[in-house]
């Protein structure tokens, strides 16, 4: 089975994980901070708190901004259940923006028409969490200009994004954002087996994720309340969580760091050898009313986290099926979160936000990781073909 993710790990990964179990602290030694360091370096943000999930990241981000009971967060229902999750957590409540359904992204369009009506009900959110899907950035500008004329905050869901552009600037560099947060999952642009990070401009919000990510608790003289204690003294100043990423970890990302424009290059090379192919056999085979690729605007400044298609929805099932029978891991991102049982069971209901459904109902999330060979990659553009071609022919849809 070809999955449709996978991390990549060289000799150098387990020469510097290994290094650390015989040579160093395996927790709050050196390293993270390091990491910390080279991830602000590459992403150009000022301050990083590097934490143990993308999702932690999420909930630092949410309660360093001070969301709370009585607010609400408002998110993109293409996304993974933890861009609203961390809202929840906080006590927040959650709303939605549709997506645009070329870019697939959070829409400014809409995102401006829900503001506009919010604001005559007293309704506005206290932040917005951003989602840049698939690696291509959201229009960060218009969002930004948009959410400051209301005085909200925005958090980038950059789970996607690392090693991604936006206007000639990395994603992660918070230029147009207060907080952005990376995922270092196995299937990310690098891993630490599970990690994630939070990167911020403000040096104010850098303190606040810092204390939420380690218990409210800080030895850092300049933050300790006054005192007349000695050189061992702590105080634990808000009640936060143990969300640190270990320096086993950070080693292991360190590592990844350095070949990450390698990576995003192989994930582009990639990406546009899906897209030549798709393209060429759109024209042969009249697939073009069958098969919508994804946008080609930006696919340059994407990290091409994933290569998703949209087939007709009455086909997907049938499409998806052949192809994991054919040996393709093949997957769908994503179920839209309004759709999840629990969010269902907050008042949400189907049809609410028509794009994203859409969206979902025809994606198939085709194989991309670096590593995958252009043998594989032929192998997966075939079955999609032949897929293609059985569905058109088992819904009856040749003549349409
Ligand atoms: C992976 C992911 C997360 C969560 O990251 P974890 O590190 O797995 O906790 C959040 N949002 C999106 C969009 C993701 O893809």
């Amino acid at each position: 089975m070809i999955p449709y993710g996978k991390h990549n790990i060289n000799a150098q990964d387990i020469a510097s994980v290994v290094d650390v179990l015989e040579n160093k602290f395996l927790t709050q030694g050196e390293l993270v901070p390091q990491f910390e360091e080279a991830l602000c370096e590459y992403t150009g943000a000022r301050y990083c708190v590097a934490v143990n999930s993308g999702t932690s990241g999420l909930h630092v981000a949410c309660l360093a901004l001070g969301v709370g009971e009585g607010d609400t967060v408002w998110t993109s229902p293409n996304s993974f259940a933890a861009s609203a999750n961390c809202a929840r957590y906080c006590g927040a409540d959650v709303d939605f923006v549709d997506i645009d359904p070329s870019t697939r992204n959070l829409c400014p369009q809409r995102l401006a028409a829900k503001l506009q009506y919010a604001a005559t009900k007293k309704r506005l959110p206290k932040a917005i969490v951003v989602v840049h899907f698939a690696g291509l950035s959201c229009d960060m500008k218009k969002i930004h200009d948009l959410c400051q004329a209301y005085g909200i905050a925005i958090i980038e869901d950059a789970a996607h994004g690392l090693g991604g552009r936006y206007q000639n600037k990395a994603i992660g560099s918070c230029e147009y954002a207060d907080i952005a947060v990376l995922s270092f999952h196995p299937v990310k642009s690098i891993t630490t087996a599970e990690g994630g990070a939070v990167l911020t401009n403000s040096q104010a919000l850098a303190k606040q994720a810092e204390l939420y990510a380690k218990h409210g608790i800080t030895r850092r003289p300049e933050w300790l309340q006054p005192h007349e204690q000695g050189a061992w003294y702590y105080q634990q100043l808000c009640l936060g969580y143990n969300y640190r990423l270990s320096d086993l970890q950070a080693a292991l990302g360190l590592s990844q760091l350095t070949r990450i424009d390698s990576f995003i290059q192989e994930r582009r090379r990639l990406a546009a050898r899906y897209t030549d192919s798709f393209t060429r056999s759109s024209a042969t085979q009249n697939f073009n009313q069958y098969l919508k690729l994804p946008t080609q605007s930006q696919a340059q400044d994407s990290a091409w986290h994933l290569y998703m298609v949209e087939v007709p929805i009455n086909m997907r099932a049938l499409v998806f099926e052949q192809m994991k029978s054919q040996g393709i891991g093949v997957n769908v991102h994503y179920i839209p979160i309004h759709w999840h049982p629990y969010y269902q069971a907050l008042g949400f209901t189907k049809g609410a936000f028509a794009h994203a459904e859409h969206f979902y109902q025809g994606a198939i999330t085709l194989p991309l990781y670096v590593g995958l060979s252009d043998k594989e990659q032929d192998e997966v553009i075939s079955a999609l073909e032949t897929a293609l071609l059985v569905a058109i022919q088992e819904t009856g849809d040749e003549e349409s």
